[in-house]
């Protein structure tokens, strides 16, 4: 398998470093609850977290819809849920990468209905050309082409997870 670097460690802890200035910002005053969607968005979200100058609650969920297929199956299932209720909290939810919008659009369903005080959407990437349902993303680190990138988090069929930066792959034989 090949991988072609795409973006560069420096550059995402720059954006990151925005986009948590944008955050405590944004909510000043206010206690946040971060909800990392894993396993992808992990990394990202604990270097966005240590960027957000605010007290900083984190709860995760986990998801299921691609498994090591690159192709989304448009079904979404929560395998593990928040372990506390969301009510009166302002909350963001944390992707690694919005493609099709399926699992955001879900997961922002899902989540509304239990009355959080505001929900954001923060997501490392995004590939607006894949769009089925389009997604409001308040926190967007960088906008890609519809390549399949890991890295940072992002995995293919589990690996690369560790990768300090974001690649693309440009080969899918081992
Ligand atoms: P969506 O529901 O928006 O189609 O897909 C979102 C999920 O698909 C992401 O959270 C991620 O797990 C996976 N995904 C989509 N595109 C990529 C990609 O380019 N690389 C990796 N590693 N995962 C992707």
């Amino acid at each position: 398998m090949a991988i072609e670097p795409l973006i560069d460690a420096g550059t995402i802890a720059r954006r990151v470093a925005e986009l948590g200035e944008a955050i405590t910002r944004d909510f000043e005053g206010h206690d946040v609850i971060i909800v990392p969607v894993l396993k992808g968005s992990y990394v990202f979200a604990a270097d966005l977290a240590r960027q957000i100058d605010l007290d900083v609650g984190v709860d995760f969920l986990a998801v299921r819809s691609y498994g090591d297929s690159q192709e989304s199956s448009g079904v979404v299932q929560i395998t593990s849920d928040l372990s506390h209720p969301i009510e009166g909290k302002h909350v963001i939810l944390v992707e690694d990468i919005v493609d099709t919008g399926l699992t955001v659009s879900y997961l922002r369903q899902n989540l509304v209905t239990r009355h959080p005080a505001s929900l954001k959407i923060a997501a490392l990437l995004h590939k607006p050309s894949r769009t089925r349902v389009p997604v409001d993303i308040d926190y967007l680190g960088f906008t890609v082409e519809d390549v399949f990138i890991v890295g940072y988090g992002l995995d293919h069929a589990q690996k690369f997870r560790n990768l300090p930066y974001l690649a693309v792959v440009t080969d899918d034989d081992p």
